[in-house]
């Protein structure tokens, strides 16, 4: 595991939950870009896509959240993960 793979994991998680700063997002898109771990985690738990229009979307109008669906529907795949693996 690469260094900062901790962080980023969590950062990817946080973005469901508040808005990461300017910071964060360029940091985890730096590092998903570069770490095949981190990448294979994000799309796992189904994000990557979700994550990266976020970026793109909060870029071009200053909003700020997923939509309610989108989180739902990533809950969902949290939990599924989850129960498979117990
Ligand atoms: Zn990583």
């Amino acid at each position: 595991m690469k260094k900062g793979c901790d962080k980023i994991s969590h950062l990817v998680s946080d973005a469901f939950d508040r808005k990461l700063s300017w910071l964060e997002r360029i940091e985890v898109k730096i590092h998903l870009s570069m770490c095949s771990l981190c990448r294979s985690y994000a799309n796992n738990i189904g994000v990557m896509h979700d994550i990266f229009s976020y970026i793109r979307h909060s870029d071009e109008s200053g909003s700020t959240r997923l939509s309610q669906a989108s989180k739902h529907k990533i809950k969902q795949i949290l939990k599924e993960e989850c129960d498979d693996k117990s």
